[in-house]
This record gives structure tokens, sequence and C-alpha cells, in this order.
């Protein structure tokens, strides 16, 4: 909707509502994201849904547990990973994977010792380590299907990227790249593959896995940018903070002449909303929020929308447009009422000025404020 928006936008003497401007920049990353037509249930077979592939993540080698066994020496670690291995997975090739994130580069890699074969890559900076991680395995079963069939067992220390593979698809939100994962995983099956994923803890030293965790690293130096395609997910947590950006941006950057009086009281974008936290009723929000952007019916305002006939309070001679500051600090007919006024907000250390009562925190200070304006005999 907000796309179509600044397709459409012809309102000239108005910027573009900055929704629209995020779902312009956004429709560039359109190029980035696994698109899919269906929903990725539907996108791979039935059978791949149902099939669960042998994956071991409670990992105690030989009854130690990962705290016994980071206290011992690297070599000693490895030589019963080792042992480990050749009781349980003897007749196995063993791969290694990897995801790497930092925040210049995304990379990726699996290395398979015995037959001396490593492969990395990188992805657009954007994906998560999670999609790092899911795609070192698409890789590395990619690579599996060209070799000769065999027992191979994939050694990651990613626990939520195996735990995926064994979690029901029609239970959670399934991961397009999880999904594919199986789906790879049984056709190599019925090709007499045979796939078993294994969970290291990636605070043990193990050989293989810290060669696989250098690959994936290694990928910012590659020069040519990537081109992978990644879940739409994955760009979730950048959304915010490029409305974020642009907002602030677009508020700095605004004529002097526009948007002065609410300058005046917001000067920078703030995070939260001002009554983040706060317990107040709803209309308590919508009144004060009136107050702070100017967008009243008191009769200053209510004259530009037309809902007034003058922009002056009738109950006195002295034409002055009765806006907030002219009900607060100004009006001659509201002396008395005004003192009983600022003596609590005198109490409540507010200074008596429009940007400190509008940038209070207090629900006191909001329900004075509001409850005098409209005993005044206004509406806001
Ligand atoms: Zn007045």
């Amino acid at each position: 909707m907000y796309y179509s928006l600044f397709l459409t936008w012809r309102y000239v003497p108005k910027s573009l509502p900055i929704l629209s401007l995020t779902a312009n920049s956004l429709s560039n990353f359109h190029q980035y994201i696994l698109n899919s037509t269906k929903f990725p249930l539907y996108e791979k077979s039935y059978e791949s849904l149902l099939f669960s592939p042998f994956v071991q993540t409670e990992n105690n080698f030989f009854s130690l547990s990962s705290n016994d066994l980071q206290t011992m020496p690297v070599p000693m670690v490895n030589k019963i990973f080792s042992e480990f291995l050749n009781i349980n997975f003897s007749d196995h090739i063993i791969v290694y994977t990897d995801g790497s994130i930092s925040p210049l580069s995304t990379g990726f890699s699996f290395y398979i010792p015995e037959l001396l074969i490593s492969f990395t890559n990188n992805l657009p900076p954007s994906s998560s380590s999670f999609t790092a991680e899911c795609y070192a395995i698409i890789e590395a079963l990619i690579l599996i299907s060209r070799l000769a069939p065999n027992n191979y067992l994939i050694a990651s220390d990613s626990l939520s990227r195996l735990l995926a593979l064994k979690s029901n698809p029609f239970n959670f939100h399934p991961s397009p790249l999880a999904l594919c994962i199986k789906h790879i995983t049984l056709t190599l099956h019925q090709s007499n593959y045979f796939i078993q994923f294994l969970w290291i803890p990636s605070h043990i030293v193990i050989y293989g896995n810290k060669v696989a965790d250098s690959l994936a690293k290694f990928t910012y130096s590659l020069i040519c940018p990537s081109l992978t395609q990644l879940p739409h997910t994955d760009f979730t947590p950048t959304i915010p903070h490029h409305i974020k950006h642009l907002w602030s941006s677009q508020w700095s950057n605004l004529p002097a002449k526009f948007a002065t009086r609410y300058k005046h009281i917001v000067s920078i974008i703030p995070h939260k909303t001002w009554f983040n936290n706060l317990h107040l009723s709803r209309s308590t929000i919508i009144q004060f929020n009136r107050l702070r952007s100017g967008h009243t019916t008191l009769p200053a305002h209510a004259y530009k929308l037309d809902l007034n006939d003058s922009l002056f309070y009738t109950l006195h001679i002295t034409e002055k447009p009765c806006d907030l500051f002219h009900i607060l600090f100004d009006c001659p007919s509201l002396h008395l009422k005004r003192t009983t006024l600022f003596k609590p907000l005198k109490s409540l250390n507010i200074s008596p000025n429009l940007y400190s009562i509008l940038n209070s925190n207090s629900e006191i200070v909001f329900k004075l404020i509001i409850t005098f304006i409209l005993e005044a005999g206004f509406r806001i």
C-alpha cells in the first residue's frame, strides 16, 4: 500500500509520508529476498515435510559434559572427540559446516578433512547467522550429491539450526531454508546417501570446526558482492532501524519554516513515544498529544480547520489568537484559575513554559493541564 502511494503521489505541497519513502527504498532489496508464489510449506513435497533427519544434539562425549571439556587442554579434547567419532561414526565422512556474521560481511563454509575439500562463500551483510548456517549445510549437501553415495556426518556448532531440522514444520513458522535442507537430505537418502547431523558445542575447540569457522570469517576479503537470496525475515531487524533513520534525517532537514512550533517541543525524533511506560488513559494520550502537536480544537487552530468563525477568544477586548500559549500564560480572563494551576506545577519542578509542560512525563501534570483547559470552557 505504501509503495503504491509512492508511485501515485501527486500532492506536491506536502512531502511523501515516511512510510512510503521507506517502502520504496525497501523495494530495492527485492532482488535479495527469497521469493515464492506459495507458502513455504507448500514449496516442498509432503514426504520431505514429514521426513526427520537423524540429528544428535545431546552431546556428551563419553559422559563428559561440555563444561568438563572446556576445562581440558585443546589437544586432549580433540583426542577424545576423535575417539568418539571412531566409535560412533567410524564409517562416516565428517563434514564441518559453519556460518559467521560480522558488521561488514557474512560468510558460510564447510570443510571435509578426509577429502581435503574446503568451500567458502559470502552472503549479503544483512543475513542472519541462522541463514548463514543453513546455506553452509545446503552447499555441503549439494557437493555431497556430486560425490559417491556414502555415510556423511555433518558437524555443526549451531544448535538452533539443527533443532529446526528436528522441529515439526506444521507446528512452527517454517524456515524456507530448513525445509530446503530436509528436502535435499531426503532426496539424498533415496539415492543411497546416508546423512546424519551432529551438534558440537561452539565453546570447545574442535580442529575441524575451527577450520570451518576461520573459512567463514575469511569471506570479508571476497570482492564480489553476494547475490544469494535471503528469507524476508532476515531483513526484519533492519526495517525499524531504516524507518527511524529516514524519519530522523527528514525531520532534521525540514526547512526552517516548517513545523517550527513542534520542532521546538521535539527537537530530535525520540526512540520511544512520549507516553511509553506511562499508565495513561487513551483519552489523556489523545488530548495531550493534540496539545503537543498543536492540532487542537482550541479557537486558533479550529479557525484554521474551518470549525470556528474567529481565531480570537471573545471573552476579553484585546484580540489575541487563542492558542495553548494564550490560555496557559496570557489570557486575562483566566488569571485566577492560572494561579491555582501553577502552584502545583511549581511544586513538581515544572518551569512555567510550554517546552517544560509539554515535555513533562508526569501524569499529574497531564491531568492538571487538561482539566484547566476543559474547565476554562474549551475543547481539546
Ligand atoms: Zn484570552
